[in-house]
């Protein structure tokens, strides 16, 4: 109460003037620093759709606590849908594959919905579900996993088998080992002249990736998105990958999970894709995601159906928010609506305020007061270099590092420059990068400063080993 238009605008994201507008409409004759009585506020509010109510003080402000409470509420449970993202090098035929995917695989009883293109979807085989998260690339998969949403349970990694395994194949299994899901290797392009599986299958077993016939136990499906070739039998490989990782949820309870994706709608507002991984959603709920908060106004899938309750593992897009949140952010359904607005405020305090002070990324000026907390068993280490020679170099004398039972973690390592790719894993993984010979590039440069990633360069191969050794030490000379 007493806010005023200007003040009531930024919060549902309307420009003043046009609340002003509106309350002349209403009957209401102010200009947008007047403030407003409680009858107006509710006024304006219904004729927007939202219900206003005062403010209430509560003390809920953890999202993740209720969210982790949530999650091992195992009272009840059923099987859940596998969700899968699809990762591999540029060109190798991703995009291609969710394309024929989504074409070909219609929801029974959903045939003719036009598909919209909300950051996943979900299609039926043999009466069972999967979901597929539409956003290509390890990039927004490494972003989500920074932001605490460990979402994907199986990883597709697409190698077209006329190029065989390129640098983003090999981050690409990489940003899923450190996730920990497990690996279905699709061999793409196989009605291309030039395709020889064989030679791919031979390069992948350089990373652990070893089929069940050459002795190992990683699923091979050999593909061709393009024409549509044993893409069933990809999505039978999916479900029994599924099967034996045996994925349940209770769907008797507050729904909780992540966000896909967010975007602000000129007509509709905030507008937010969902995934529910815990609990059932309805239309109506009270929610908190990330710092924001709203009432589920209206739900839909990937078909721009409506839905009145969804489950785990369905993705939804939802309106009602009273501010636009992030991919990776959680989300959990309140009982009332006003605990939900309080615990979203709350957050949006917290947010700002960590904000301020945002440096509990590990560095190497840090390193040695983490390890001395005892919290970190190993040291996350990211190579760079511009030969392969230097990579293995650094690594195996990385490796071999030891202090105090502490170990260097190599996540990744490859022959380049440093890109933003490296920085989504550093800060994902919370790990160092170190650069041989190798420059970062600039957007990688920028994205390591927003995310306070440390980078450490170098010329001389033993200079880098012995900064590393230093830090670990607590013996590093402070930099001038
Ligand atoms: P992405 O960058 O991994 O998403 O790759 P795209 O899906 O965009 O595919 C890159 C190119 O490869 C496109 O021209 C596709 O038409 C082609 N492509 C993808 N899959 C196949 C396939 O199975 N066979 C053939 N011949 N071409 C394919």
């Amino acid at each position: 109460v007493g806010m005023n238009a200007q003040e009531i605008g930024k919060i549902i994201h309307r420009e003043p003037a046009e609340i002003v507008k509106k309350l002349f409409l209403l009957g209401v004759m102010v200009n947008q620093n007047v403030s407003l009585d409680k009858d107006t506020i509710e006024l304006l509010a219904a004729d927007y759709g939202i219900k206003a109510e005062e403010k209430v003080e509560v003390n809920v402000s953890d999202i993740d606590k209720i969210f982790e409470e949530e999650a091992e509420n195992t009272d009840y449970l059923e099987d859940r849908a596998p969700v899968v993202t699809i990762m591999g090098h540029v060109d190798h035929g991703k995009t291609t594959l969710l394309d024929y995917l989504r074409n070909s695989h219609i929801t029974a009883g959903e045939a003719g919905g036009i598909t919209q293109a909300i950051g996943a979807y979900q299609l039926e085989r043999n009466g069972k579900v999967i979901t597929f998260l539409d956003t290509p690339g390890h990039a927004a998969f490494t972003a989500m996993r920074a932001r605490g949403a460990d979402i994907t349970d199986i990883t597709i990694l697409v190698v077209a088998a006329d190029d065989g395994v390129m640098p983003q194949t090999i981050e690409a299994i990489d940003h899923a080992k450190a996730a920990k899901t497990p690996i279905i290797v699709a061999i793409n392009k196989i009605d291309k002249p030039g395709a020889n599986p064989n030679h791919v299958i031979e390069q992948l077993a350089n990373y652990e990736l070893i089929p069940e016939d050459w002795g190992g136990d990683t699923i091979f499906v050999e593909l061709s998105a393009k024409m549509g070739t044993n893409v069933d039998e990809l999505l039978d490989m999916i479900l029994l990958q599924s099967d034996v990782m045996e994925l349940k949820a209770n769907p008797k309870q507050h729904a909780a999970g992540s966000v896909i994706e967010a975007r602000l709608d000129r007509g509709r507002g905030p507008v937010a894709t969902l995934l529910v991984q815990q609990g059932t959603m309805h239309v109506g709920d009270p929610i908190v995601v990330g710092d924001t908060f709203g009432r589920v106004r209206t739900m839909t899938n990937e078909k721009g159906k409506d839905l009145d309750a969804a489950k785990p593992s369905t993705p939804i897009e939802i309106t009602g928010l009273n501010d636009v949140p992030e991919a990776g952010d959680r989300f959990v359904v309140f009982d009332d609506e006003k605990t939900a607005r309080a615990a979203g405020e709350e957050r949006a305090k917290e947010a700002q305020m960590e904000e301020r002070k945002k440096n509990n990324s590990v560095t190497l000026d840090n390193l040695f007061e983490s390890l001395k907390e005892g919290e970190m068993k190993e040291v996350a280490v990211i190579i760079k270099a511009d030969v392969q020679g230097s990579v293995e170099a650094l690594a195996s004398s990385l490796q071999k590092i030891d202090v105090e039972g502490v170990k260097v973690n190599i996540v990744h390592s490859s022959v380049g420059a440093i890109n933003e790719s490296d920085i989504a894993l550093a800060e994902a993984s919370n790990a160092i990068i170190v650069g041989f010979n190798v420059r970062a590039t600039s957007q990688a440069k920028a994205q390591a400063e927003t995310d306070n990633v440390d980078i450490r360069l170098h010329q001389v191969i033993y200079d880098a080993i012995d900064e590393v050794e230093s830090a670990m030490k607590g013996m590093l000379a402070p930099k001038y």
